[in-house]
């Protein structure tokens, strides 16, 4: 397929069209057609033109950029990250091989997450998540830090993982859905929003005990996709 229905459907771009293999670009839109629809349903319809209309709101313009690995990295950052198969910011997301290589609905669910951090970073004006940010204090997660409380702050913006770690993101109290990424959400806010994101968007059944919980992750997105206006600034 070319890269049209992605283009005038959902506004996406694909930079590097040539470099896709057949069938991977349905998995991009399969990702964006199950977003619309959440998007949809949180402003009380099914009528898939205005989940496009919604989902071009928060995602137009991003770019899918398929790349071979990490290692033929793009403006020499992020650093070469073996497993890392699918990655975001602000206007793009990026495709490795690897991604490719799970059951085409992980290859969706992975899409769908890193959407997610598009829609976090992307009018950020710092780059750094706002929903992302706005959810700690929602669902009562929290950073400790071995430095003391002052440093707390700072602490967010590092991964909880590897050598330096110096303090630990708590995801606090609120139930987390059997089936996300567990060693993502206990990382950093970006990573806990983007999968809250995904499973808000593959969970539409609201009596999901996950969905239905006040003060949950998944009321949390519902609540910002109903804030989404086509044409209005508030995203
Ligand atoms: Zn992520």
């Amino acid at each position: 397929m070319t890269q049209e229905p992605l283009h005038d459907l959902y506004g996406l771009a694909l930079p590097n069209l040539s470099a896709w293999q057949p069938g991977e670009i349905d998995l991009v839109r399969i990702a964006a057609e199950r977003i619309s629809l959440a998007l949809a349903q949180a402003h009380d319809s099914d009528d898939p033109e205005l989940g496009r209309g919604l989902f071009r709101a928060v995602f137009t313009t991003t770019r899918f950029v398929r790349v071979r690995a990490w290692t033929t990295s793009v403006f020499g950052w992020p650093p070469p990250f073996p497993q890392g198969a699918a990655w975001a910011y602000r206007d793009h997301v990026w495709a490795a091989d690897a991604v490719f290589r799970q059951p085409p609905d992980d290859v969706t669910g992975a899409f769908i997450h890193e959407l997610g951090h598009v829609w976090d970073t992307r009018r950020s004006p710092i780059g750094a998540g706002s929903l992302s940010i706005e959810m700690i204090r929602a669902v009562q997660a929290r950073w400790t830090s071995r430095l003391g409380a002052p440093l707390a702050g700072i602490a967010r913006f590092t991964g909880s993982r590897g050598p330096f770690k110096l303090s630990q993101y708590d995801p606090g109290p609120r139930g987390i859905h059997a089936r996300v990424h567990r060693s993502f959400i206990s990382d950093n806010q970006y990573q806990d929003w983007a999968e809250a994101f995904k499973w808000w968007v593959l969970t539409r059944d609201r009596t999901d005990p996950y969905a239905a919980e006040p003060g949950g992750r998944w009321q949390f997105v519902e609540q910002a996709a109903r804030r989404i206006g086509i044409g209005s600034a508030d995203m």
